[in-house]
């Protein structure tokens, strides 16, 4: 099999203002050495090469996965090459993140947080749905800056950090404030499940860089919204709260997310895939969901974007039957999904 690949398609959205007719993408050993016109790619020779009939773009990253409760091969099949591990047992997820760069595994990339911090017995150390592990228990400052050094040093791409005051007792803000300091020295994002009354505000006031679900047991006030907006991202996650019903839980969590992303704040594509009847791939009730929060079109495809189409970025690509930016609806119909240069389905 050869190396490249050279992937023609009428339109195609490489990124953030740059849509492109009759474009073309060329992946060299895993990725991208050109994307833009067809008229301007450089002529490879030995390339495989795919004409797809329809609308070209980067694959989709989900934010929020527990990809132990879900079949890998099927959430790639499904056009996400790339998750992020939220939480599960550092001995489990982080040889099975090793294991997902090489070429034969059957499945999506693989980042991973490793297990939660959290207090002693609490979130998730009681959910059931959490093997042992998947919390990780710290009892002082000192114990939480061990851990915060311990989990970087295995892989963790970011900490996370369980502040579920409604499941049991939560991390001191002594402990909060070390995992941060730690965690901003290492140069690692801290992300927070946050829920419960004044937990948002507390992961505001310690530097939490991302906030793991847009928060849905209450409205957020606007003061807290703004300050939100200008410190921390937000994994969508918005499916979960009614998998496809109108809850109240689901309209709450739409309206902190609108007005967090009116007011400038970043939203990244997440599923928490694993957690209730979430389809593998991308999830077209989050994608709606995400259009219902006030996004604009290319505003959604930036949120699930693994990143835009570029030179050395990975070679992961989707292409869509039809052009998302006037319909939504077209991430129902997938008609390629590529990660790192590799075919893994073609229609
Ligand atoms: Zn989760």
């Amino acid at each position: 099999m050869s190396a490249t690949l050279l992937v023609r398609a009428p339109l195609a959205w490489l990124g953030p203002g740059s849509l492109v007719r009759d474009a073309a993408v060329v992946v060299e050993r895993g990725l991208v050495t050109f994307a833009g016109p067809a008229g301007e790619a450089p002529s490879v020779s030995e390339a495989r090469a795919l004409e797809v009939d329809g609308f070209l773009m980067p694959a989709v990253a989900d934010r929020h996965v527990h990809i132990g409760l879900a079949d890998p091969g099927a959430v790639l099949l499904g056009g996400v090459t790339a998750v992020r591990d939220c939480g599960w047992p550092p001995d489990v997820i982080f040889p099975l993140a090793d294991a997902s760069e090489l070429p034969n595994y059957n499945g999506p990339l693989i980042r991973a947080v490793g297990p939660m911090l959290t207090a002693p017995g609490g979130y998730p150390t009681r959910d059931r749905w959490a093997p042992a592990g998947t919390g990780l228990e710290v009892r002082d400052p000192g114990e939480a800056e061990r851990a915060v050094r311990m989990l970087a040093g295995r892989g963790a791409v970011a900490l996370k950090v369980a502040l579920n005051a409604e499941a049991g007792p939560t991390v001191s803000d002594a402990e909060l404030a070390a995992i941060c300091s730690t965690a901003a020295e290492l140069r690692l994002p801290v992300l927070a499940h946050v829920e419960g009354k004044g937990q948002v505000e507390r992961a505001l006031g310690a530097g939490v860089k991302e906030i793991a679900h847009t928060p849905w047991t209450e409205p957020l006030p606007d003061a807290v919204v703004e300050a939100l907006a200008k410190r921390t991202r937000i994994v969508s996650t918005l499916d979960i709260q009614g998998f496809g019903g109108d809850t109240p839980e689901v309209r709450t969590a739409v309206d902190n997310l609108r007005r967090f992303h009116a007011a400038g704040g970043m939203v990244l594509y997440g599923s928490d895939l694993g957690n209730g009847p979430i389809p593998p791939g991308i999830d077209l009730r989050e994608v709606l969901l995400l259009r219902e929060a006030g996004l604009e079109p290319e505003a959604v495809l930036q949120a699930m974007a693994r990143g835009p189409l570029a030179r050395n970025a990975p070679g992961d690509l989707v292409a869509l039957a039809s052009n998302p930016l006037e319909e939504l609806e077209a991430f129902e119909d997938l008609r390629l999904v590529v990660r790192g240069g590799r075919l893994v389905h073609a229609a």
